[in-house]
């Protein structure tokens, strides 16, 4: 296998906006379109709880979703013993919250009607076309609403406030498959700060995750809804309007360019956000950066538009010495088999 760097850009995704904010973080994964074959946990974690809880708001077997998920998320992925214990223990923690959640009558308030919505839009001020997928649609509190699962560290006033600028906002609210929203209802899930106690076993720690759950759902879930009034919805098109064009111009000014890593500055006060960052081993190593791509591998493309922009754009593969390598999905499969064996959370 080998991997096929971008070099126009044709699309944009409300991730790729994202990751603008550190230019040679941009260049690793939209460029080069490199991913890390290491586990992130934070990633999974949400992956994991996103899919359980759509599938509980559309009354499916929840603990079906999640173990589809989580299998998916594993697949082709690198993944050592301590983080095998870890995953299995905050898989049956994420099984406890949702089962928690289901009882509360805020989870009843929402209908989900639709998951995993398409978004399509042609951008004004640069010949782009942004691509999304809204996490669903449906009726809140019997108005039709956008739905949106977050999960965080922590909740505050800050982290609300900062809801109503989110790019996803603007983008999921003015096309055709979503247009009538009038708000958007998040779910925002956080992750307990506790940890299992010494003489604690993994059984007794997730008992008394459960009584928590019980006792203070707020600490571990909380709606919030944003109303899409037309402000909201300007400011947040001219955020993504503005910084795809910035994006772009990058892309034109440096033409045959866009392939050195020089000519993307690093952004080193990301380097530790969410864990730390999965390209540190190239940004350290940046004039040998090849020698460690035996450590990444093709990024998932996500959008047919995308894969169809790259087939057209078809350069020279970054490596082709990185096929082939084995990959550890014996680690997976353990991580399979021990969920498999957990004990349901009572529901
Ligand atoms: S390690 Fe730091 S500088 Fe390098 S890509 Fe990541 S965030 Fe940017």
């Amino acid at each position: 296998m080998s991997i096929v760097p971008s070099t126009r850009l044709k699309v944009v995704s409300v991730h790729k906006l994202k990751t603008m904010t550190c230019y040679r973080k941009y260049y690793w994964r939209y460029v080069l379109n490199l991913e890390s074959k290491a586990m992130n946990l934070n990633f999974w974690y949400g992956g994991v709880l996103g899919a359980g809880f759509e599938a509980m708001l559309q009354s499916q077997d929840w603990k079906a979703a999640m173990l589809d998920e989580h299998e998916k998320r594993c697949a082709g992925l690198s993944i050592n013993s301590d983080l095998v214990a870890e995953m299995q223990l905050q898989y049956r923690l994420i099984g406890a919250i949702l089962a928690g959640a289901a009882t509360q009558s805020a989870v009843k308030q929402m209908t989900l009607t639709e998951s995993q919505v398409p978004i399509r839009m042609q951008l004004q001020d640069s010949d782009v076309l942004y691509c999304g997928t809204a996490d669903g649609i449906g009726d809140w509190k019997q108005i039709k609403s956008l739905f949106e699962i977050k999960t965080a560290s922590r909740v505050n006033a800050a982290y609300l406030s900062a809801l109503s600028f989110d790019p996803q906002i603007y983008s999921y609210s003015m096309t055709p498959a979503t247009r009538g929203c009038f708000q958007c209802a998040y779910c925002i899930f956080t992750k307990t700060q506790r940890r299992v106690k010494r003489r604690q076993t993994i059984d007794e720690f997730v008992a008394e995750i459960t009584d928590d759950i019980v006792a203070r759902p707020d600490m571990y879930y909380q709606w919030h809804k944003v109303s899409l009034g037309k402000s909201t919805l300007e400011a947040n098109r001219e955020d993504v309007e503005a910084t795809t064009a910035i994006m772009a111009r990058q892309f034109d000014d440096l033409g045959d360019r866009v392939l050195d890593y020089s000519k993307w500055p690093k952004q080193p006060d990301k380097c530790f956000d969410y864990a730390g960052c999965e390209f540190l081993p190239l940004c350290k190593n940046a004039a040998t950066w090849q020698h460690y791509l035996r450590m990444y591998r093709q990024r998932t493309i996500l959008y047919e538009e995308e894969r169809a922009e790259l087939a057209n754009d078809r350069v020279a593969p970054v490596s082709t010495s990185i096929a082939k390598k084995k990959v550890n999905k014996k680690a997976a499969k353990v991580v399979k088999k021990k969920v498999k064996a957990t004990k349901s959370p009572k529901s």
